[in-house]
Parts: C-alpha cells; sequence; structure tokens
C-alpha cells in the first residue's frame, strides 16, 4: 500500500494547523483597512503563490513569511518582483 502523497505546496488556511491560521488571521485584523488587498487582489496572489516552487507549507521560502499574511497588504509584493506579484 502506498502512503497518500504529501502535498507541500499548501497554503495555511488549506492546512490544519490552526493556531498558524489563528497567527494569520489576527495579523490580518490588524493591517488598517486602506493597507488591505481587496478580496480580488488577495485571491490572484495567493493563486501565484500556489504554483510557486518556493512556497512550502504555507511559507514563502524566499522571505521566511506566510504567504497569506504577506499577500494581505497592498503595498507588499512578491520578493521575486512584480512580475509575480
Ligand atoms: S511570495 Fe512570491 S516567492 Fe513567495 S511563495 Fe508567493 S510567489 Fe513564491
Amino acid at each position: 500500500m502506498s502512503a497518500k502523497p504529501f502535498c507541500v505546496r499548501c497554503l495555511i488556511r488549506e492546512m490544519t494547523d490552526r493556531d498558524a491560521l489563528a497567527q494569520i488571521r489576527k495579523y490580518q485584523s490588524q493591517v488598517p483597512d486602506h493597507e488591505k488587498a481587496d478580496d480580488e487582489l488577495y485571491e490572484e496572489r495567493l493563486t501565484v503563490c500556489k504554483e510557486c516552487k518556493y512556497l512550502h507549507l504555507g511559507t514563502c521560502l524566499k522571505c521566511g513569511g506566510y504567504a497569506e499574511a504577506r499577500a494581505y497588504r497592498t503595498a507588499q509584493h512578491c520578493p521575486l518582483g512584480e512580475q509575480m506579484w
């Protein structure tokens, strides 16, 4: 019997780590409204992250932070450059 493949290219919200998810939600709740990415931009960014080889268990291996936290602020950009997001 083969083991179920382990997906590392996941966002925190897709994982079962409730502590990390709570941490991200708390962070997001503290971002002033005028600094928040709107839903469309946020989801576009996370779609790019989901395809990125540097996403590992919700963490961006390029910046060391949670992708869902970084993508949440409009002024933040992908560390690979604005061609990503
Ligand atoms: S922020 Fe950029 S480098 Fe990091 S996982 Fe997302 S697309 Fe990849």
